[in-house]
């Protein structure tokens, strides 16, 4: 069995044993992580929390076709925006499920150009 000889660590030059985290190494992930977090917004702040995430899967499961194209849905849409009615976030009655492409704007208005009004 070839045995690797312990090598010094780059970044607090001690040697660690086999197996063994190099503390310096996990301090300067856990950092880089809470810079991350902090950049990121926060998901509910944004009006998308576990709530919306469950009810959004909930959703998807029960309408999985998207409701312009009949396509599979992978989103959850709501048909009056959340800033016009933040108290309909929630309610299942505002909720659409649309694919990727009929969710863009610019296809919908495209497609109303194209085909007239929706339906
Ligand atoms: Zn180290
Ligand atoms: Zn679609």
């Amino acid at each position: 069995m070839p045995r690797r000889a312990p090598s010094i660590c780059g970044l607090c030059g001690k040697l660690h044993p086999k197996g063994e985290k190099c503390a310096r190494a996990v301090a300067m992930a856990k950092a880089r992580h809470a810079r991350a977090d902090a950049k990121r917004p926060n998901a509910a702040a944004r009006g998308y929390d576990r709530e919306w995430g469950q009810l959004r899967a909930d959703f998807l499961r029960v309408y999985p076709g998207c409701k312009r194209c009949g396509g599979p849905a992978t989103l959850v849409d709501h048909i009056v925006p959340i800033r016009v009615a933040p108290h309909r976030r929630l309610d299942p009655a505002n909720l659409q499920s649309l694919c990727a492409s009929c969710h863009s704007g610019a296809k919908q208005s495209a497609d109303r150009r194209k085909y007239g009004a929706d339906r």
